[in-house]
């Protein structure tokens, strides 16, 4: 008998031990207060199996104060581990007044051999043999005062805390407080029935594999089903179960109203689904996704299956999740759109577009495409002067233009500010369509009236896999050689534009180099009076290049123009004029030589500084150097302008105004800057086809420089006829291929020489 019960406190105590290993391993916090817990309930088990198992009076005294001290210590630890058990802090001083009961008997115990207060052993006969039982004194009293006073405390907070708790939580407070009372009870039987074999200290040991399981192990089946229904009841998806035979054994409420099913008639929902989703048959796992309706209704969900398993059955049924995504679709939709779409004119962006012309040209590399650059002339202007709000205006309506009976495979797009973009089949554009719809457009919006200028640069795409932004440089290139044209709208380009393109890079990179090597040169063109007698000349640049040869201005005076170099080719223009002047005071001192200013280099230097230090270098009179300047020189900074010109004119220059007639504002010009000459340009006026008219315009712009007192100086003369009209009608200086083409100065020198030999 008592080796039985001696096996069978030996085999708890192993598991028990177990417990304590497993329980320290565990990850959560509470382990290591449960591995305390149990480790404290071997002591005594061990205590009362040395009182059982010996003969000997000392060993069932030390089995004795194992077992008291060791109660003292299971409760000690059973109150630690509540605290935590039932997370409640807030209670800690409590716990230290259980301490000190705890630590009191502890103390009081120890002392027993001493004072002989608690209890001794007296030896009884049992099952054959000598048994020592406890004899208990007022000490052993006070030990079951402090044991059952503690037990009590923390069965009432058990009990509080499964009473107070959500009924989810409850349980697993009551299944402590159970274990508790079933442990007491069971050990306060065993005490008081004074039976020599305590069989409690097998619920002593069970008791530890209770807190082991409840307080690591256990998960309330409840709790766990309430909480997974109540978040399967909060989700916003519709969810549906199927057993293995498919049938719906359960939906949540999403799912009763999408199906419409009546509540609790889950097996409907099948067909319900079915109808409105196709098939839904329960066979695999998968995901889809559904779109109801077209355009702005459409209504999109993702439906996923997926089986149940279970560790048994590999499927123990299947659950569908449709989720209704309409608005996050919706949301994607808008982003993506603000992302790839310019928010003015609703076109693609500029990186949407690349990207899309990308997957055009990559997806049908066979066929020959067109890039062609859209650009509003001056929208600058149109913004500054007509405001912004118009300015959009226009954008819109361009965008709309472009937008408008687009041929299939084309996408366009705003590129930037006033530019646009379009990729489409060659064999779909219409040059002369265009044109036409170009022509004489313009953009209303209530009194404002606009006639806007829109320019077309094409590049026919020979290489698909070329970057689609060197594409458009390209397709821009061809555009900025029609810019100033407004009768054409349309300009392809070329090789031989980007050769030229090449070519300005290379004369603007030599230019310093060529006036340091003289290569600049002025040819002179004679100005001649209405008798033929040559009074002066007009300096016009040219570059004798040492590869290409005689170089037009034609050709780099707007290279140099455009990069502000035309500074330094001017300054050194109007120097060898001066030296040539300087030369002729001897020989030529009547004639004058006229050079060209152009409005650029008002930008750069400071123009009458430089013009007149150079005359006071040369030792000239000021008059004996005109200077040409362009009515495009009034665009920009006007005052400012004025006063150079103001300053020139005071210190004793000639100005002329150069070209005049070729611009709009010419007349409006006329009164507000100070001029000595007016010089026209024949070119410009022989445009019309009726000569009449011509006549007329020219017969009035001569009365008006006479009226104005200015020198009316016709250049561009090219023929006898033209000659003598023009003398007849008063104009004062000449200046032309009939006279002479520009010619360099040698040249020129002898050209004087062979002209008075002429003359006398
Ligand atoms: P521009 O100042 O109006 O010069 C007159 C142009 O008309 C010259 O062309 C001249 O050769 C040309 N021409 C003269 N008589 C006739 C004629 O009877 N018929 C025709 N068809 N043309 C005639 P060029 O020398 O090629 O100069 C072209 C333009 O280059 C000049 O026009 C001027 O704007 C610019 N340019 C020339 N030299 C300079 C310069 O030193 N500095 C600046 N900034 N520009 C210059
Ligand atoms: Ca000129
Ligand atoms: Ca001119």
């Amino acid at each position: 008998m008592r080796k039985a019960f001696a096996s069978v406190i030996m085999i708890l105590t192993a598991v028990l031990c177990v417990c304590i290993f497993f329980a320290r391993r565990s990850r959560k916090p509470i382990g290591r207060n449960v591995a305390a817990l149990i480790a404290a309930l071997i002591p005594p088990m061990i205590g009362n199996l040395l009182i059982i198992m010996t003969q000997d009076h000392l060993v069932a005294d030390i089995g004795s104060y194992m077992y008291f001290i060791g109660m003292d210590l299971i409760m000690f630890f059973m109150a630690r581990f509540t605290i935590r058990y039932c997370n409640i802090e807030r209670y800690k001083p409590l716990l230290y007044v259980i301490y000190l009961l705890l630590a009191a008997d502890a103390i009081q115990l120890l002392i027993n051999p001493v004072f002989n207060h608690a209890f001794d052993h007296e030896a009884i006969e049992f099952d054959g043999a000598v048994h020592w039982r406890l004899v208990p004194y007022m000490g052993q009293t006070f030990h079951r005062v402090v044991i059952y006073a503690v037990l009590a405390i923390l069965l009432i907070r058990y009990t509080v805390m499964t009473v107070r708790s959500p009924r989810v939580d409850a349980e697993r407070y009551f299944v402590i407080l159970l274990a508790m009372i079933v442990t007491a009870l069971w050990q306060t039987f065993y005490i008081f029935s004074r039976t020599p074999i305590d069989r409690s200290m097998i619920g002593l040991g069970v008791f530890g594999l209770l807190i082991f399981y409840f307080a690591l192990y256990y998960r309330p089946v409840r709790l766990l089903n309430r909480m997974m229904a109540g978040i399967v009841g909060e989700m916003p998806e519709a969810l549906f179960f199927f057993d293995t035979n498919g049938k719906c054994i359960w939906a949540n409420e999403p799912g009763v109203s999408m199906t419409g099913i009546l509540p609790g008639e889950f097996p409907a929902a099948k067909e319900a689904l079915e109808k409105r989703f196709g098939d839904v048959d329960m066979e695999d796992e998968w995901t889809r996704r559904f779109v109801e309706g077209r355009g702005e209704n459409a209504r999109y969900f993702l439906l996923q299956r997926k089986p149940v398993q279970d560790r048994r059955t590999p499927v123990v049924g299947s659950f569908l999740r449709i989720r209704d995504d309409t608005e996050e679709q919706r949301k994607h939709a808008r982003e993506r759109f603000l992302a790839t779409h310019d928010p003015l004119t609703g076109l693609y962006n500029r990186e949407f577009l690349y990207e899309q012309i990308r997957h055009l040209l990559s997806s049908q590399p066979d066929r020959r495409w067109l890039i062609i650059f859209h650009n509003i002339k001056n929208f600058k202007i149109v913004n500054d002067v007509f405001g912004n709000e118009f300015g959009d205006h226009v954008l819109r309506r361009v965008a709309a233009w472009i937008s408008e009976d687009m041929p299939e495979d084309t996408v366009y797009g705003r590129l930037a500010g006033d530019t646009f973009g379009v990729c489409m089949p060659a064999d779909q554009f219409d040059e002369e369509l265009i044109e036409r719809a170009l022509t004489g457009a313009v953009i209303r919006q209530d009194s404002f009236e606009y006639a806007v200028q829109i320019h077309l640069g094409i590049y026919e795409v020979v290489d698909p896999e070329m970057d689609v932004s060197v594409m458009f440089d390209r397709a821009r290139l061809a555009l900025s050689t029609i810019q100033d044209n407004y009768q054409k709208h349309v300009a392809w380009y070329g090789e031989e534009m980007r050769t030229d393109v090449i070519r300005r890079q290379q004369l603007s990179g030599q230019l310093t180099d060529a006036i340091a090597k003289q290569q600049i040169v002025p040819f002179l063109q004679p100005v001649t009076d209405r008798n033929g007698t040559v009074v002066g000349a007009e300096a016009l640049v040219r570059w004798i290049h040492p590869e290409r040869g005689l170089l037009s201005p034609a050709v780099f005076v707007p290279v140099f123009e455009e990069n502000g170099m035309i500074a330094e080719m001017d300054r050194s223009m109007w120097r060898s004029a001066c030296e040539i002047l300087a030369r002729w005071n001897r020989d030529h001192p009547e004639l004058f030589l006229s050079v060209n200013i152009s409005p650029k280099d008002f930008y750069f230097v400071d123009v009458s500084a430089e013009i007149r230090n150079l005359v006071k270098e040369f030792g000239l009179a000021p008059e004996k150097l005109r200077l040409e300047i362009t009515e495009t020189v009034m665009m920009t900074d006007e005052e400012k302008h004025l006063a150079v010109i103001n300053e020139l004119r005071s210190a004793g220059f000639l100005v002329e105004m150069d070209d005049f007639g070729s611009g709009y504002s010419s007349m409006n010009m006329l009164k507000d800057i100070p001029l000595d000459a007016l010089k026209i340009d024949m070119k410009f006026l022989s445009r019309s086809s009726e000569e009449t008219k011509t006549r007329r315009i020219l017969q009035m712009i001569v009365g008006l420089a006479e009226d104005l007192g200015l020198v009316s100086v016709i250049e561009g003369v090219e023929t006898e006829e033209q000659y003598r009209l023009l003398a007849g009608m008063g104009c004062r200086l000449f200046q032309g291929y009939y006279i002479a083409r520009p010619m360099d100065v040698d040249s020129f020198e002898a050209f004087l020489e062979q002209r008075t030999g002429l003359h006398q």
